[in-house]
């Protein structure tokens, strides 16, 4: 077999990813498990939302705090991590008022003592 004929075999033919048999590409289903091929992690990358970047829930956290919340509920995480993504950009965001409002006493303090 010649490397074109090779590399034709690779356009003609996919892997199922669920048994392993080679299925060919145009199948929407793999005639072995009868699960879709359409799938394929490998074949067909799916866009990965925004909202799935771990980077972006921080900053979103770092930011808007708790106002974020419907944001990272949308996620694809697992429940116990969205709680947990809640759950910290609520602390975060009580901890960053309390800190606001301890300055603005701090300040307060600093003009009438001055
Ligand atoms: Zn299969």
């Amino acid at each position: 077999m010649t490397s074109k004929q090779q590399s034709t075999a690779v356009l003609v033919d996919i892997v199922c990813p669920y048994c392993g048999q080679v299925v060919a590409a145009d199948a929407d289903r793999c005639p072995h498990c009868e699960r879709s091929t359409a799938a394929d992690p490998t074949q067909a990358l799916p866009t990965k939302r925004l909202t799935d970047r771990p980077w972006l829930i921080v900053l979103m956290i770092l930011h808007v705090g708790c106002l974020g919340i419907p944001l990272y509920w949308r996620t694809r995480y697992s429940l116990a991590v969205r709680m947990l993504l809640v759950a910290v950009s609520v602390i975060y965001t009580v901890l960053t008022v309390v800190g606001i409002i301890w300055g603005c006493a701090y300040i307060l303090r600093m003009l009438r003592g001055g």
